[in-house]
């Protein structure tokens, strides 16, 4: 039984087993449920094979930890020139660990406990979570408040009003989602931006002039950051004021999850808000509900700019004289993060056989 499963399937209390599975996060209950498909849901996402490390105690030497720290080196907890990777859990990694539970808003226990882990193997943004003394752009960056920057704090600079282009590549982007739904999503996300920030943007006819170049790349694509097939990474954006925005061809890309039934579909509008906020120079935060915070579980939309997210961006760029403060945005419970319809029903059922069986 896969090592979730079988944490899940001993809790210390009475509830029956296929009602926890819907009442647990969407990975879980996308492994799950997708039986039928299984292997192949493991097979593409490697990290969930990370699970089996849940509870590692310090000092111990489990098969593959190596693999694990890789994963934190990649997102800028150990440092790369590190090479000789040990399967054993030792001081450094514990450092490196307790600096991840930080970031990502999490207890710092140091240990690889359910919460952590459960973050650990969720899709998240390709782009780095730690400052890189050199770097700008893909894994550089600043972690000293919620919401954080690039190194140096780069930032568009243009004469006011600001005016910045956005294209589609004309060769990379997905066939199974038509222009005009990916256009909406996209015209939405940068929306949201412009709303909180004097800054306006428009789509260009010109791919190769527009200032932010969006496409859509399998594995590796060119610029060192290689992407990883379905789930794990789903996007990357670089600093300012270079442009680039990139999608994992491999994902199952979403518009609407009642027409898209697929357990591992990847709102595309939740993302792109997200990467469009790298492109204007925010890195992320490690405020859970904010967009800026790397990770997204699939069948999830998380659209609405967060006080975190406004207070970051504003800080860059100033604010748009017409932005109203709402203070919505500061509850957990606003209306930027939302259920999709179909989970939305299931937790609703749950609830109702919950009340049933005087739970
Ligand atoms: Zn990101
Ligand atoms: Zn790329």
């Amino acid at each position: 039984m896969f090592p979730f499963f079988s944490y899940i399937a001993s809790p210390p209390f009475s509830i029956p087993l296929f009602l926890l599975v819907f009442l647990f996060p969407l990975p879980i209950l996308a492994t799950y449920s997708a039986t039928g498909n299984l292997t192949n849901f493991i097979a593409n996402n490697t990290w969930h094979t990370f699970a089996r490390f849940i509870d590692a105690e310090k000092g111990s030497r489990p098969d593959g930890m190596a693999d694990l720290k890789r994963y934190f080196t990649r997102f800028g907890y150990l440092q790369p020139e590190n090479q000789n990777l040990t399967d054993i859990f030792d001081n450094e990694f514990e450092q490196a660990l307790i600096q991840y539970q930080k970031n990502l808003g999490l207890s710092e226990t140091g240990r690889l406990d359910y919460t952590t882990m459960k973050v650990i193997v969720s899709p998240r943004c390709g782009v780095g979570d730690i400052i890189d003394a050199g770097g700008v752009g893909v894994g550089g960056l600043k972690t000293t408040r919620r919401f954080t920057y690039f190194y140096g704090q780069p930032r568009w600079v243009r004469d006011a009003p600001m005016m910045l282009t956005y294209a589609f590549s004309p060769g990379y982007v997905i066939d199974y989602v038509g222009m005009p739904e990916i256009r909406a999503a996209f015209a939405a996300a940068f929306g949201r931006w412009s709303a909180a920030i004097p800054v306006n943007f428009t789509e260009a006819e010109n791919y190769g002039e527009a200032d932010i170049r969006i496409g859509w790349y399998s594995g590796d694509h060119g610029d060192g950051e290689a992407f990883d097939g379905m789930l794990g990474v789903l996007a990357h954006a670089f600093s300012p004021e270079n442009g680039r925005f990139h999608l994992d061809a491999a994902e199952r890309w979403a518009v609407d999850f009642e027409a898209e039934r697929s357990k591992v579909a990847i709102d595309l509008e939740s993302v792109a808000t997200h990467e469009i906020g790298h492109v204007l120079g925010l890195a992320h935060s490690s405020v859970k509900e904010a967009v800026m915070y790397p990770s997204l579980s699939p069948r999830t939309r998380k659209v609405g700019l967060r006080k975190d997210d406004v207070d970051g961006i504003q800080a860059l760029y100033g604010s748009n004289p017409n932005y109203r403060y709402d203070s919505r945005l500061e509850s957990d419970l606003s209306s930027g993060w939302a259920v999709d319809p179909q989970r939305r029903k299931v937790l609703m059922a749950v609830a109702v056989c919950l009340l049933w069986l005087g739970l």
